[in-house]
C-alpha cells in the first residue's frame, strides 16, 4: 500500500514531466527561426550585439528593415539593407531583408512566430510592451515577442545619438563599424573622423 508521501512524489513526477514535455514541445517549435526587425537608421553595435545573441539562440534569424512611410530616414531602405547585409556576413545563420505594412502579416508571410527586439533601458520597456502586446492580439496569440536586454557597454547607444554626434562631426568610431560611420559622415557631407 502506497503512503501519501509515495503519492505525493508521484504527483510531482508526473507534473515536472508534463512541464517538461510541454516546454520541450515549445522550444522545439519556436526556435527555429526569429525576425528582428526595426529601422536601423543605421545598425549599430548595440543592434550588432543583439543579433548576434539572437543568432546563437535560433537557427535562423531575419533582420528585417521596416519601410516607414512615417519617418525621414538618413539611409534608404535599401541602402539600410546593403549596410546590414555587410555587418553581418560573418554571422552564417542571419539573412536580412525589408518589409513593409504590419509586422504580423509580414510574419505571417514568412510563417514566423518569434520577434526579437532589444531592451536599453525603463524608458524602451512602455513602448515595446505596447507593441508586443499589440502584435500579440493581432496574430491570436500566433506572434511572440522576445526581449533581449542590452550588453551593459551599448545600453546608451541608439541610432539617432548616432546622427546627432555626426551631424556635428562627433566621433561615433565606438558606436558603428568604421564602414558605417564612414557612410554616415558622407550623408552630412563630412569627413570621415
Ligand atoms: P525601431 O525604430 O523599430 O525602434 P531601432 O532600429 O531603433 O528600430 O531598434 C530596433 C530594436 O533594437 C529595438 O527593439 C531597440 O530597442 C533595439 N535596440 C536599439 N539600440 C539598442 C542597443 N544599444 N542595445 C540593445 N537593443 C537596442
Amino acid at each position: 500500500m502506497r503512503t501519501d508521501i509515495q503519492r505525493q512524489a508521484k504527483g510531482k513526477i508526473s507534473a515536472l514531466r508534463d512541464l517538461y514535455a510541454c516546454s520541450g514541445t515549445q522550444i522545439g517549435a519556436f526556435m527555429k527561426s526569429a525576425i528582428y526587425p526595426g529601422s536601423f537608421d543605421p545598425v549599430t553595435f548595440g543592434h550588432l550585439d543583439v543579433i548576434r545573441r539572437a543568432a546563437k539562440i535560433f537557427d535562423g534569424l531575419t533582420v528585417s528593415v521596416l519601410n516607414n512611410k512615417l519617418k525621414t530616414p538618413l539611409f534608404s531602405v535599401e541602402e539600410r539593407v546593403k549596410i546590414l547585409k555587410e555587418a553581418v556576413k560573418d554571422i552564417p545563420n542571419v539573412e536580412v531583408e525589408s518589409f513593409s505594412g504590419l509586422l504580423v502579416d509580414y510574419a505571417r508571410s514568412r510563417d514566423v512566430h518569434v520577434v526579437i527586439r532589444g531592451l536599453r533601458a525603463i524608458t524602451d520597456f512602455e513602448y515595446e510592451l505596447q507593441n508586443a502586446q499589440t502584435n500579440a492580439k493581432l496574430s491570436n496569440g500566433g506572434l511572440d515577442t522576445i526581449f533581449l536586454t542590452t550588453s551593459l557597454e551599448y545600453a546608451y547607444l541608439s541610432s539617432s545619438s548616432v546622427k546627432e554626434i555626426a551631424s556635428f562631426h562627433g566621433d561615433i568610431s565606438m558606436c558603428v563599424p568604421e564602414f558605417v560611420a564612414e557612410l554616415v559622415y558622407q550623408k552630412y557631407g563630412l569627413e570621415k573622423k
